[in-house]
This record gives structure tokens, sequence and C-alpha cells, in this order.
């Protein structure tokens, strides 16, 4: 597969509302766009830093992976994305080919309309892998 740039940190939070003022007051990072991942039942802020956006994760359903993951970790770093150059369905297959545990077998739709699939901590030295192409 072809990375060109981490695209995001994904960042699990309790609560964007009370995460953002450190952001954007501290940090002094613009959030540019919050909106619901349906499907993933969270919902998402970007914050613009650099070349990599910050992406904080607020679960909007107690069955969220990110609620169940709050639950037990708490706030703080949840996963990195990197832009896949040459397609998701491209890098998964790879990715599967050298037995990486998949989460996603194909892409799916992520936040900001990326195309997106995850791959298992377990198979990628305890980092939560996203893939993305836009
Ligand atoms: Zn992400």
């Amino acid at each position: 597969m072809k990375i060109s740039h981490i695209e995001h940190i994904g960042i699990a939070v309790e609560s964007i509302e009370k995460a953002l003022p450190y952001f954007e007051n501290v940090l002094g990072l613009k959030c540019y766009n919050i909106e619901g991942v349906a499907g993933q039942k969270v919902k998402t802020a970007s914050l613009k830093c650099g070349e990599v956006k910050l992406e904080l994760l607020e679960p909007t359903s107690p069955d969220s992976t990110i609620a169940k993951y709050l639950e037990k970790k708490g706030e703080g770093m949840h996963h990195l994305a990197f832009c896949i150059e040459d397609g998701v369905s491209e890098a998964l297959a790879q990715a599967d080919a050298a037995g990486i545990r998949l989460i996603d077998k194909a892409p799916r739709k992520g936040a900001e309309s990326l195309n997106i699939a995850f791959l298992h901590p377990k198979s990628t030295v305890g980092i939560l892998t996203e893939l993305c192409e836009h």
C-alpha cells in the first residue's frame, strides 16, 4: 500500500463540548466540522493541525465502541489514520494477505465521507489503525 500522510489522529472524549476549549483555547486549533456518524454511533469534531487532523470522538450511544473504550481506558488517543493513495480496498487485501487481522473486510463511510477501514490493534503493535481515502 502507498501511504501519503497521517490523515488524522482519533481521540476518544466523554464530551466534545467539554474537550473543545482545551484544543481551541489552549492549543489554538480550530474546530471546522462537527458531525454525527450514525453507523459508528459517534459524534466527531475535526480540528486542523497543519497537514494533520485531530478527530475527537464522542459516543452517542452506550453500545458505541467509543463508549466501551472510554469505560475501559478513559479518554485519550484512540486510533491513527493513514491516507492511502492507492485505495483502501487494495490496502485491505494486502494487509489480509500479510496475515493482519482486519476489523473491516471492506471499506465503509466514515466522518467527512472518507472511505475507511480498520485494522485490529492485536496485529498492529497495539495501535488501532485506520486506513482511509478521500
Ligand atoms: Zn478516524
